[in-house]
């Protein structure tokens, strides 16, 4: 018997990463999970891939009641799909900011849009929103993707507020740097990837990077009745970035 027993959740980013290790854990815990994606085809049993892009309202609606329709019900929704930019405020043209917080923020508004008449029918009603260290930190180099999460912050307090008296909780996590398929692109861009990593590493206070499991955690924690109680919260998954980012080991 797992704390999802019955329950059925989205996962929108599900088919990698931090997504991915959500989904993955939500179904260790019993749940029924749709990983929905851009990349919904390399999602594998138990997990339940469903074509989504979160830029795109009629897809976002076509996926949330394909969702529905297979399961008949929608109890957890974590908002997890985001896309990272690089660069100062000068760095980044119109089109850019445009793309981007197309995809971190009006894709959770759309998102949630289409799912709250289902997570209103549910007794165990709760988003869980991807957001990031950067929201509070307000990362170097990365001004338009920490103005992005910033608003992802904002959206899960005021989420929280609206939806409250119907029973539905609203929180977020915030991740440091995490081990995924993210970073590692990232990583493959410099001269010597296994280098930057080393260097990476050492940057953090930990001396490692966040595992996606460990956010994984977080956020299936949130998602749980044991957090029934938690509304408009934030929880840090960064390896102490975030408090302890004036004093790297
Ligand atoms: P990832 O690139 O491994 O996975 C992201 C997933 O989102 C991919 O499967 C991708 O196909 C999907 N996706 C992208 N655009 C989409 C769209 N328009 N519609 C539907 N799906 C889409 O990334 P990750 O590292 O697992 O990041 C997941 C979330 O965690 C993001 O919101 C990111 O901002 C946040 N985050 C990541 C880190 C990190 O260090 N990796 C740190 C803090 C926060």
């Amino acid at each position: 018997m797992g704390d999802f027993d019955g329950l059925v959740a989205l996962v929108t980013g599900g088919a990698s990463g931090i997504g991915l290790a959500t989904a993955t854990l939500l179904a260790e815990r019993g749940a029924q999970v749709a990983c929905l994606d851009l990349r919904a085809d390399t999602v594998r049993e138990p997990l339940v891939g469903v074509p989504c892009d979160v830029t795109d309202d009629a897809s976002v609606r076509r996926a949330v009641q394909a969702v529905v329709d297979r399961f008949g019900r929608l109890d957890i929704v974590v908002n997890n799909a985001g896309i990272g930019a690089q660069g100062t405020v000068a760095d980044n043209d119109d089109a850019e900011w445009h793309r981007v917080l197309d995809v971190n923020v009006v894709g959770i508004a759309r998102v949630s849009r289409a799912a709250l008449p289902h997570l209103r029918q549910s007794p165990s009603a709760v988003i869980v929103n991807t957001c990031s260290v950067a929201a509070t930190a307000g990362l170097p180099q990365r001004a338009l993707y920490s103005a992005s999460k910033g608003a992802v912050r904002a959206l899960t307090f005021a989420m929280a507020a609206d939806h409250v008296h119907e029973g539905i909780r609203v929180n977020c996590v915030n991740p440091g740097t995490v081990d995924t398929p993210w970073v590692s692109r990232l990583l493959e861009r410099a001269d010597d990837p296994e280098a930057e990593r080393k260097a990476l590493e050492a940057r953090q206070p930990m001396g490692r990077l966040v595992s996606p499991r460990e956010v994984a955690e977080a956020i299936v924690y949130l998602a749980s009745p044991t957090a029934g109680a938690s509304t408009g919260v934030e929880l840090a998954v960064d390896g102490g970035m975030q408090n302890l980012r004036l004093r790297p080991r």
